[in-house]
């Protein structure tokens, strides 16, 4: 493949381009078959990324409660064992993503 578009179709796939050149691309992608495949390639390896983030999360989901019960007599272990750095850290990612939640749905009840 030696188009010199090549390099632009990632960018183009991910909106990272300027209007002007978003434009000038996809005109050239009508008549280049190399870069329209790619283009098909680059969209569909990310629905793969963001289908196996998905399924990564409902598998995380799944796991966890049956990991709590397993390791029920480890649970005061785990928790003394826990660096304070750590749990400082996590309190503090709870915190923002509760902020950052309430950013999303305004509402009545959220105030
Ligand atoms: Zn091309």
């Amino acid at each position: 493949m030696n188009c010199q578009y090549t390099e632009k179709i990632s960018l183009l796939v991910d909106s990272e381009m300027l209007a002007e050149e978003t434009l000038n691309v996809e005109a050239h992608l009508v008549n280049c078959v190399d870069c329209e495949m790619l283009k098909n390639d680059f969209l569909f390896f990310r629905r793969q990324i963001k289908e196996s983030a998905r399924q990564m999360a409902t598998a995380t989901a799944d796991i966890l409660p049956n990991q709590k019960l397993k390791n029920k007599n480890y649970l005061w272990r785990r928790q003394v064992s826990l660096p304070v750095s750590a749990f400082a850290l996590i309190m503090i990612a709870l915190a923002a993503f509760g902020v950052w939640s309430r950013t999303l749905r305004p509402g009545p009840e959220g105030a």
